[in-house]
């Protein structure tokens, strides 16, 4: 009977901490339209518990405001327009995060484990004088979390005691949290001078493609050293049209410039998780894995029985990619 009642005391207690919080996100968008990171993040931020406040800082950001005012779970969408924010410098955002924290005194500070993040939130938990938690994978509770390390090959549960809580989360582990159903009020961030002259934005070049976004595809087929030049990546352009995939890379095929490093998967790459990943010509380093290895269905063409990649690989292919391939997408 006594423990019927100790567990039901710890699970009022638990939901009663969980409301307690309060988890600032930081939005990733191009004023237009919100990286899938973000909905990662919300659905994060969900299993921290309490109130949800997403910071949206760019230009013209409208757009992308109007979409998170409607996400599921949003209490409050701060808003911070200025020139300052153009490029989302890492020096600029980093006091208006600062600003919002001081303003509203966040539990949590959390965004998605991307190129973005990991140049803005390490600066904020310094300022904070607190740990970055980094890489999280899974959420046990407000203060518990779980993270990869070690590219990957071991799990670490660790419990927090900063008194806040900095966090980048990868966004293959949460699922993307709804933007509709959501009724969130907006309202402006506190303002400031957050030009910094330590850096200054001068223009971006993106590269522009009609294939699906890496890290957010369903089906990826990625080269690596194998295929021998940048050329012969039209081998799998042509396979990934039939297959409505993203392409990726190894890093061998990178350095070798073959393809650019946005295309980069692994360990100091991006991280995926799609429905298919096709390795074609990789030998399956454990730091190629640590980028690819949750994706549901691996299939690896490699020339060599005894490459790595078979190990993880649900389907393995000892083949001459260069036939291979050709083959596979004659028959798409
Ligand atoms: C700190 C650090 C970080 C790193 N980060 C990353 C990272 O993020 N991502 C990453 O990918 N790597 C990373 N690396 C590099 C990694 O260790 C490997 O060197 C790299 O992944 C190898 O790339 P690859 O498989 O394309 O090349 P290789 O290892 O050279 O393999 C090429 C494969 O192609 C096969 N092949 C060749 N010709 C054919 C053919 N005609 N048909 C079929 N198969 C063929 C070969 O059998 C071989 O298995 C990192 C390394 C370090 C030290």
């Amino acid at each position: 009977m006594l423990s019927q009642y100790s567990r039901q005391f710890a699970a009022q207690f638990s939901n009663q901490l969980k409301r307690l919080q309060s988890t600032l996100v930081i939005a990733e968008h191009n004023n237009e339209t919100l990286s899938p990171i973000t909905q990662n993040a919300i659905s994060a931020a969900k299993k921290i518990g309490g109130e949800i406040t997403v910071l949206v800082a760019g230009t013209k950001c409208g757009p992308a405001v109007e979409k998170l005012s409607k996400a599921d779970g949003v209490k409050r969408v701060l808003i911070a327009e200025s020139d300052a924010f153009k490029g989302f410098i890492a020096e600029n955002v980093t006091p208006l995060i600062l600003a919002s924290q001081k303003q509203f005194n966040f539990t949590h500070i959390l965004a998605g484990a991307t190129a973005f993040s990991k140049a803005v939130l390490p600066r904020v938990a310094a300022k904070l004088d607190v740990s970055p938690v980094t890489d999280v994978i899974g959420i046990k509770s407000a203060d518990t979390f779980v993270r990869s390390i070690y590219a990957g090959n071991a799990i670490q549960t660790l419990t927090a005691n900063d008194k806040i809580k900095v966090l980048t989360i990868r966004g293959t582990n949460f699922e993307p949290s709804s933007l509709e159903g959501g009724s969130a009020g907006s309202e402006k961030a506190p303002e400031g001078n957050y030009t910094s002259d330590l850096s200054t934005f001068i223009g971006q070049e993106l590269s522009k493609s009609d294939r699906p976004e890496l890290t957010s595809a369903d089906v990826v087929v990625s080269g690596g050293r194998g295929l021998k030049s940048g050329e012969n990546f039209k081998l799998l352009y042509d396979l990934a049209d039939k297959l409505k995939a993203a392409v990726g890379a190894s890093r061998a095929a990178v350095d070798a410039g073959y393809v650019p490093n946005d295309m980069q998967v692994g360990q100091t790459g991006k991280i995926v998780a799609p429905d298919l990943y096709i390795a074609v010509g990789i030998s399956g380093a454990i730091q190629h894995l640590a980028g690819m290895k949750d994706s549901k269905t691996i299939v690896a063409i490699n020339k060599d029985p005894e490459a790595p990649i078979f190990q993880v690989s649900d389907y393995g292919l000892v083949a001459d990619l260069f036939k291979a391939v050709p083959e596979l997408t004659g028959k798409l």
